[in-house]
């Protein structure tokens, strides 16, 4: 617990970023400080760990996600897949939009990148709305496999995104 607060005391918020009335919570105040992305490594892989049922893949979400499903996987020992903005992947995608606070975004994977019936851990910096999150999902159960957790370093409890979600979510820091 106090290196979930360590981590939370160090991330940097700021105020009416990107628009007024939104506080964002700036996850590289931690990257900056190679002892604190230490901390963060060592709780982000113990709590991938925790999850009941273990994953036979990392997902990660463009482009925070990468940051942190990429060392998780390393540690875990296990294949790393991202999912992308519209666009950026080689090869045959499948895409699906969805919304975010201010308009739309979409999101792609490769077809070949999960096998069907494989277990899939995504991991994220932040969960807001549910909105990425309930997209990534989508995106893996239409190859075929199995999303059995959500690995996030920040959550804002107050938007709920939970609720969007049917597999277990787990969290560092909560806002
Ligand atoms: P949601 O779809 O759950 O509303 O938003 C989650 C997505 O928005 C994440 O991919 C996250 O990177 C981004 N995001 C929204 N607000 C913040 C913020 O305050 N800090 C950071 N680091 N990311 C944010």
């Amino acid at each position: 617990e106090s290196k979930k607060q360590l981590i939370k005391d160090n991330i940097q918020s700021y105020p009416d970023f990107p628009k007024p009335g939104i506080i964002f919570r700036d996850i590289f105040s931690i990257l900056h400080k190679p002892d604190l992305f230490s901390v963060l490594r060592e709780l982000l892989t113990a709590t991938a760990k925790s999850f009941k049922v273990k994953p036979d893949v990392i997902v990660g979400l463009d482009s925070r996600g990468f940051l942190f499903g990429t060392i998780v996987a390393l540690d875990l020992h296990l294949p790393f897949v991202p999912i992308r903005k519209k666009g950026k992947l080689p090869g045959p995608v499948i895409t699906t939009t969805y919304t975010l606070e201010y308009g739309t975004s979409t999101f792609e994977i490769s077809t070949d990148s999960i096998e069907e019936g494989k277990n899939v851990l995504i991991i994220d910096d932040l969960l807001g709305t549910g909105g990425t999150l309930e997209a990534a999902c989508h995106l893996i159960t239409v190859l075929g496999g199995n999303t059995t957790g959500c690995l996030l370093v920040m959550e804002l409890t107050e938007l709920n995104g939970r609720s969007k979600l049917t597999c277990p979510v787990k969290s560092l820091v909560q806002y």
